[in-house]
């Protein structure tokens, strides 16, 4: 089977959807093709914060940001090795994105606040559950429109190169193989490689062995993309850049179950029900922190400010606590003793924990940890706490690109015809990825590149 098209998108997660349909809204026609039987990668799998200097929703919580705190944030939070201009053009448009997404027909709530590892209250969360109103907001414009189409169960597997040029995709639809001619040219969005064990241990430099990990990822993240953009001569950079995250779920590694609903207001204790580290910290930060407690494995602790409502108070996903609890993967006590009985921690490790978060959050901190970050004390019984342990999250490292989302090759020439944006593309989040910030950059670059592809002659 064959296909001609302006413009072929590879991979129908987040960023694959932003570029196909600001390629379309451009004047191109659009192929997507999504080797998953649905859309939505990781981003239908997210916790939704999507971090934007957004002055209409700060100021009015009497938050100051700035599009220069944001950049600095982030560079410094990569431990400056992102490429500073990508760094840039991701704050700079990270609001206009949220604007282009609303005017999709996408809600945001009012509120802004801290994701886990932000750094700063400029997450902005969608008002459907997950990332699911990204995901909605994509395919209602692609229902409502001609000329551009989505193939699903179509896995790419080579990049079709004439001329130096990439003209197209060879892809497997079960057992047809499928041509897709791009007259313009290809977007690789096939995001990362969070759930290949393999590849994350060939390049794996900073961690422990990652080999008995599990990841929040969608299975489909495997980093095809990677190896096709190699086999045509494109550089990837900072591979060895993997983001772990300090609350997965014990028995999938996936982030449901988490109990936090940001991070002022709660504490990590160790099982001897300790505190351990700065809970307001970078991801890696955090983790590396977990790794050293005994069974590298944390409790989350918090109160029931959080969750006025047992029964219809959910959790970023969407559950309630009584319905964690009830499934063993949540533990409620109506004094902190109880919670300590409930979790088998020394009671008195316990209580001296939330006692010395409370005289910190009194004092406005820094506290021995060097936390800043507080919103309100934990004293609000009943007390609630839920189990949490690594689990490998994102992969900084990719295709590297230029600010018009156009991939390099290793002499740092733009391959024509290519582009890349989102997790496949490597340079912008550096050594630690900024919790919030890989909604923004799939959105922004996803744009980019339908932008500038649908401007190719
Ligand atoms: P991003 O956040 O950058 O959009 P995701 O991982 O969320 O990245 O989405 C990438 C999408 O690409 C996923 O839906 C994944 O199934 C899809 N994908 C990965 N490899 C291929 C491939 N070889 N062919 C087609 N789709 C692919």
């Amino acid at each position: 089977i064959s296909y001609d098209a302006d413009v072929v998108v590879i991979g129908g997660g987040g960023a694959g959807l932003a570029a196909a349909v600001t390629a379309h809204q451009n004047g191109a026609s659009v192929i997507i093709i999504e080797k998953m039987p649905r859309l939505g990668g990781n981003t239908i799998l997210s916790g939704g914060a999507f971090n934007a200097v957004d002055p209409g929703r700060q100021v009015p919580q009497g938050i100051e940001d700035s599009i220069d705190k944001h950049f600095q944030q982030t560079f410094d939070g990569g431990d400056q090795v992102g490429n500073p201009e990508l760094v840039r053009v991701l704050v700079e448009n990270a609001y206009p994105a949220i604007e282009w997404l609303e005017s999709l027909g996408m809600k945001f709530n009012d509120e802004v606040f801290t994701v886990l590892g932000g750094l700063w209250p400029r997450a902005h969360k969608p008002s459907t559950p997950l990332g699911t109103g990204f995901i909605d907001t994509y395919s209602n414009y692609i229902n409502a429109n001609d000329g551009i189409e989505v193939l699903l169960d179509t896995e790419a597997t080579e990049l079709i190169v004439e001329n130096g040029r990439v003209t197209g995709v060879i892809a497997k639809h079960f057992n047809d193989d499928v041509t897709l001619n791009a007259s313009k040219g290809v977007v690789m969005a096939s995001g990362g490689f969070g759930v290949n064990s393999e590849m994350r241990d060939r390049f794996n430099e900073d961690w422990p062995a990652l080999t008995n990990l599990k990841s929040t990822n969608h299975p489909g993240a495997t980093g095809d993309g990677l190896v096709m953009a190699e086999a045509i001569g494109a550089s990837l950079i900072g591979m060895h850049n993997i983001q772990l995250l300090p609350l997965g779920d014990p028995n999938s590694g996936s982030l449901s179950g988490n109990i936090e609903h940001g991070v002022e207001n709660r504490i990590f204790v160790n099982k001897e029900g300790n505190r351990f580290v700065d809970e307001g910290a970078r991801r890696d930060v955090m983790t590396l922190a977990l790794m050293e407690q005994t069974d590298a494995y944390l409790y989350i602790v918090l109160d029931s400010s959080d969750y006025p409502d047992p029964d219809t108070t959910t959790n970023n996903f969407n559950e309630t606590i009584n319905e964690l609890i009830d499934q063993g993967r949540a533990f409620k006590g109506d004094t902190l003793e109880e919670l300590a009985a409930a979790i088998n921690v020394d009671p008195a490790n316990l209580v001296q924990a939330v006692e010395s978060f409370n005289e910190a959050v009194e004092n406005g901190g820094p506290d021995e940890f060097g936390r800043t970050l507080f919103a309100r004390k934990i004293e609000q019984a009943p007390f609630y706490a839920g189990p949490r342990v690594p689990t490998v999250h994102h992969t900084m490292g990719g295709i590297e690109i230029n600010t018009l989302a156009q991939v390099l090759d290793t002499d740092g020439n733009v391959i024509p015809g290519f582009y890349a944006a989102g997790e496949v593309t490597g340079g912008i989040h550096g050594a630690n990825r900024l919790g919030g910030n890989a909604l923004a950059d799939i959105a922004v670059f996803g744009r980019i590149a339908g932008e500038n592809i649908a401007n190719e002659q």
